[in-house]
């Protein structure tokens, strides 16, 4: 489903990280381990399309990224990845549902009503549509984030860090959610996670070194 080769990324002469090879099939779901600063959160935007590697070859669902450029890149990603930030990006001047809309017309795709209507309710916010994502709980956010991450079926979905600032029963929730919504979106799974709590909740795990990010 995707294939890293031998990527590397630097910021100025800073090697932030090294993936001599990572090869995931289409449906499994992995955990990204490794101590904070050794490159998880690059190596999840490297895979969206959003950093480009400063060496090395990355192809997701078929496509290799280095074909892609600017538009032609975020429309890619728009119909292909869904990404859950740290930092969840809702927007916040439109309803949970309006976000989810626009997922939808961002990528270029058609609105199908009933299917956001059917995964806020998957997530437990069909109560919440036109709310504001100011006026929802930090939980109840995070949940809105990771329907909009599915709304289009992506074959990849990427979640940076789900568990920060959760509580253990809330965290085994979040990380059942995003296990649940990409097994039914039909998507890969990565989670890139430093908690050790969400080791022994993911099938697989790739290890990224210390190594790379003291070289
Ligand atoms: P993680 O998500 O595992 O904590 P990051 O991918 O955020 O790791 O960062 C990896 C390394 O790259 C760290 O040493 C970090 O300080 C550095 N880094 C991350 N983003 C930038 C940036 N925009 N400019 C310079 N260095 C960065
Ligand atoms: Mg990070």
């Amino acid at each position: 489903m995707f294939e890293l080769t031998d990527v590397e990324h630097r910021y100025g002469t800073v090697r932030a990280l090294a993936v001599p090879s990572w090869r995931a099939q289409a449906g499994e779901q992995w955990l990204l381990a490794g101590a904070s600063g050794s490159g998880k959160s690059t190596l999840l935007h490297i895979l969206a399309g959003l950093t480009t590697p400063s060496a090395g070859r990355v192809v997701v669902a078929g496509q290799d990224l280095a074909a892609l450029a600017g538009g032609a890149r975020d429309r890619w990603r728009g119909r292909h990845v869904g990404v859950v930030p740290q930092k969840l990006h809702l927007i916040g001047a439109v309803s949970v549902f309006d976000n989810l809309r626009l997922a939808c017309t961002m990528a270029g795709l058609r609105v199908e009503e009933a299917r956001i209507r059917a995964l806020l309710a998957a997530v437990q916010v069909a109560d919440l549509a036109q709310r504001r994502p100011g006026e929802l709980s930090q939980g109840q956010a995070q949940r809105v984030a990771i329907a909009r991450a599915v709304v289009n079926r992506p074959a990849l979905l990427l979640a940076d860090e789900p568990t920060a600032s959760l509580d253990d029963a809330s965290a085994a929730a979040a990380l059942e959610l995003l296990r649940t919504q990409a097994r039914e979106a039909g998507a890969t799974l990565v989670v890139a996670s430093h908690d050790a709590r969400v080791r022994p909740l993911l099938p697989r795990t790739y290890q990224l070194s210390e190594v790379a990010a003291a070289a």
